[in-house]
């Protein structure tokens, strides 16, 4: 696909870049083209020009929920770092502003160093805020749907719009985002916070990032693979199924934490792919219970598909 040279945003066009790098798994193949965004203006701008040109797009953030085809993801991957933060201070709450590319756990211990709670359990999720808006994130009985008050947008129409909470769906590690991916682009969301103590909010941080010490693994990983079933843990079960440290090749079911695939250095997609099967299909026969992917698969589009 050729770019044209005239566009703004032709300069900052890269071509075959490799995405192992911008992902938490430290797996994956190359984007065809590849382009980071600094503002929510340029995301929009990014996403208006790949439709005007009939490109396939995607959005890429930490890249911590994602596990990407090996062959490489053609079209273009826009990589968001749009990152501004504006809080006002009300008498008893505060109204956060972010752009969609602000790492979580950054925005929350910005958020604790203020006495703003409510955001202690994103310190420990690493994503970005729309990575954690697509998907519901939440840990440690807090998530999305709990801090959001409404959600600005570019639509399928090429325009700018909000979402209020009421309108994004928001279920177990879901929303209408998820649900539906074409139709939005999340650029920046408003959050309404309470006001603590800031001491309080930096214990209760350090108490997660010390739980997840104790129970999950270091290392390249995506953080949980598969939702929990309901009434049950998806970890637990593929520990009952044996499988607590079953490896291919360098893809290995976490001897700590049996929902964690973590990467020991050269590990493919298609090593944890492998992962995946076994873990479903033994789940399924020794318990009858079918688990359902949390994380992402972003599976090759060849040239021909993309719109
Ligand atoms: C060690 C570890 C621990 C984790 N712990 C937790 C946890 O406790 N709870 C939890 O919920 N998750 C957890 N995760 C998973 C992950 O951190 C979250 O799902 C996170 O919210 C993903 O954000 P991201 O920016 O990395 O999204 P990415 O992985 O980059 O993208 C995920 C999806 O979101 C879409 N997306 C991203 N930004 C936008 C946007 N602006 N507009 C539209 N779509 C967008 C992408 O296109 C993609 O489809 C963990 C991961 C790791 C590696």
């Amino acid at each position: 696909m050729a770019f044209p040279t005239s566009h703004p945003l032709a300069s900052k066009l890269q071509q075959n870049v490799s995405l192992a790098r911008f992902t938490s798994a430290r797996i994956g193949g190359t984007a065809e083209w590849y382009l980071q965004v600094e503002s929510a203006t340029e995301l929009a701008e990014a996403v208006h020009f790949a439709r005007n040109l009939g490109w396939h797009y995607r959005i890429l953030g930490a890249g911590s929920n994602l596990l990407v085809s090996d062959s490489g993801i053609a079209g273009l991957t826009i990589h968001n770092r749009a990152k501004t933060v504006h809080i006002e201070p009300g008498a008893q709450h505060a109204l956060v502003f972010a752009e969609s590319g602000v790492y979580l756990p950054a925005l929350a211990r910005q958020c604790a160093l203020q006495g703003i709670a409510g955001l202690a359990w994103a310190a420990t999720v690493p994503g970005t805020l729309g990575g954690a808006i697509f998907g519901n994130a939440g840990a440690h009985g807090g998530d999305m749907a709990q801090c959001l008050r409404s959600v600005q947008v570019f639509t399928q129409e090429n325009t700018v719009g909000e979402l209020a909470l009421a309108d994004l769906h928001m279920g177990y590690r879901t929303s209408r985002f998820k649900q539906n991916p074409p139709e939005f682009v999340i650029l920046s969301a408003q959050m309404l916070l309470p006001f603590g103590s800031a001491e309080q909010i930096q214990v209760e941080i350090s108490h997660f990032q010390e739980y997840r010490k104790r129970t999950q693994p270091p290392g390249a990983t995506m953080g949980s693979m598969f939702k929990n079933p309901p009434g049950d843990y998806a970890g637990r079960l593929i520990e009952a199924a044996g499988l607590k440290g079953y490896r291919v090749g360098d893809a290995e079911i976490s001897p700590v934490h049996a929902n964690f695939f973590v990467n020991h250095g050269g590990a493919k997609t298609s090593d944890i792919q492998t992962l995946i099967n076994q873990a479903r299909q033994t789940v399924f026969e020794k318990f009858g219970v079918q688990l359902e992917l949390e994380i992402e698969i972003w599976q090759e589009i060849k040239p021909e598909n993309c719109i």
